[in-house]
């Protein structure tokens, strides 16, 4: 069987992977709070956990493998949203769950095993609270029930944040109702007007953290193998996580936590105020879905990665190419070691990469096309993937701004004479706002 090693955010090292029972190989994923659509950065750590949910099938068997990953359906976020629409928090997380879930089939991520919601798991939390309370490591306090961080010896061993240095750097929030600044919020009163289920502490609604304990304790165990996540969650959100669960459990909670890097957009933190805010539903529109999965794991997991419109079509050339010359060739049964082993390597998707290009310039093409299989690319027939963009891309970006130049000056003779020429060769124009888009035409 092929050795994995991943790094353990815990351990701080890169350690062997030993599943606590290889018939049964589990994973979890922090996913989404469902109240708009995902931007690219969200996509960072699907497509990452994808990368790990097909290697640990290959190497366990996909029947003894596990991937949870949740959507987080109630929220202030999502109430906001809610009242502002004027309707239930349902029809907001159920629509955004929906868009999710097939924007990331387009980058190619399998579906996990399962994906409970949170508030399905009213009970279960119910259940976490009372126990934390029985054991002294909970309390109540004006509606809400606390987590009393002290009452936890090694609270902080994952983030190296100790309880003293929470408190000393103000990186927690203040509230009269709290016996200790440190002190996190399992669930919270609910006005009349706002979302809540009823429980022993009165009406209201859970704080963030307690559902992936919750959810993991129920569908994957109170311990299991691999919790992921982006590095933005390490503290606060997995801290916690921890803290509930073995509280709770008095067992370990997870044996390798793994984390992904940030990514920026053209050099800079992506925000809605620079105008490099892209969400992946928008990409999609001008991009191949596989031309952005690639994008993503360009560069190793956990390291920052940045993100570029020119980034994302270097990756469509690459599939261009690799589409070009494996066009007749059937894949090979086998995965090519040298794949394997770039990913069993801690995930290193850039040297997977690189081996599908040796491939390629060695003229190993069942193996390049059975590698790119594996890795989420080649899944379409050569005559789809370059029927959708006939022209070369630079050159159809040239004619559109060409387009809007001639709309700009009112020449629009000048305009229709391009849109039909565009046309002609099975390109659709779609003019907006935002600017104007393509697409394959009818
Ligand atoms: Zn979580």
């Amino acid at each position: 069987m092929t050795d994995l090693y991943v790094y353990n955010t815990l351990a701080r090292e890169k350690q062997k992977f030993e599943p606590i029972d290889p018939k049964n190989v589990r994973m979890y994923v922090c996913g989404p709070t469902v109240y708009d659509y995902a931007h690219i950065g969200n996509a960072r750590p699907v497509i990452v956990f994808d990368m790990m949910f097909r290697l640990l099938n290959h190497v366990y068997g996909p029947e003894h493998v596990t991937y949870a990953r949740n959507f987080t359906d109630i929220d202030d976020k999502i109430m906001k949203r809610a009242v502002e629409e004027g309707v239930s928090i349902k029809t907001i997380s159920r629509r955004y769950e929906k868009v999710y879930t097939e924007d990331m089939a387009t980058l190619g991520a399998l579906d996990p095993s399962q994906t409970p919601r949170a508030t399905e798991h009213l009970p279960e939390m119910i259940k976490m609270m009372r126990q934390l309370i029985d054991k002294g490591h909970a309390y109540e306090a004006e509606g809400h029930v606390m987590f009393h961080v002290p009452s936890m010896d090694n609270y902080g061993r994952l983030s190296g944040h100790s309880r003293d240095e929470l408190v000393a750097g103000a990186r927690v929030e203040v509230a009269p109702f709290k016996k200790d600044p440190a002190d996190f919020v399992l669930w919270k009163p609910s006005s009349e007007d706002q979302v809540g289920w009823g429980s022993p502490w009165g009406r209201g609604r859970p704080g963030w953290h307690l559902e992936c304990s919750c959810m993991t304790a129920k569908h994957l165990g109170e311990t299991f193998d691999i919790h992921g996540g982006g590095q933005d969650l390490i503290f606060p959100h997995h801290e916690n996580e921890i803290a509930q669960s073995e509280c709770t459990n008095d067992k370990e909670f997870v044996r390798y936590w793994m984390h992904n890097g940030y990514l920026t957009v053209d050099g800079t933190k992506m925000s809605k105020s620079l105008g490099n805010f892209h969400t992946v539903h928008d990409l999609i529109e001008d991009h191949k879905g596989e031309a952005l999965r690639m994008s993503l794991l360009t560069a190793h997991y956990r390291q920052p990665i940045d993100f570029s419109h020119g980034s994302v079509k270097e990756c469509e050339r690459r599939l261009d190419k690799w589409y070009r010359l494996t066009e007749n060739v059937q894949a090979s049964t086998n995965v090519p070691a040298s794949v394997i082993d770039a990913l069993s390597d801690d995930l290193n998707s850039p040297k997977a990469l690189a081996a599908l290009d040796a491939l390629a310039t060695n003229g190993q093409l069942e193996d390049l096309k059975a590698g790119a299989i594996f890795m989420g690319f080649l899944e379409m027939s050569s005559a789809d993937w370059f029927q959708s963009v006939d022209m070369d891309i630079d050159v159809l970006n040239d004619r559109i701004k060409a387009y809007d130049d001639a709309r700009s000056e009112k020449n629009f003779a000048t305009a229709d004479a391009i849109r039909e020429e565009l046309k002609e060769q099975g390109i659709a124009l779609e003019t907006s706002p935002s600017g104007t888009k393509w697409r394959k035409a009818d």
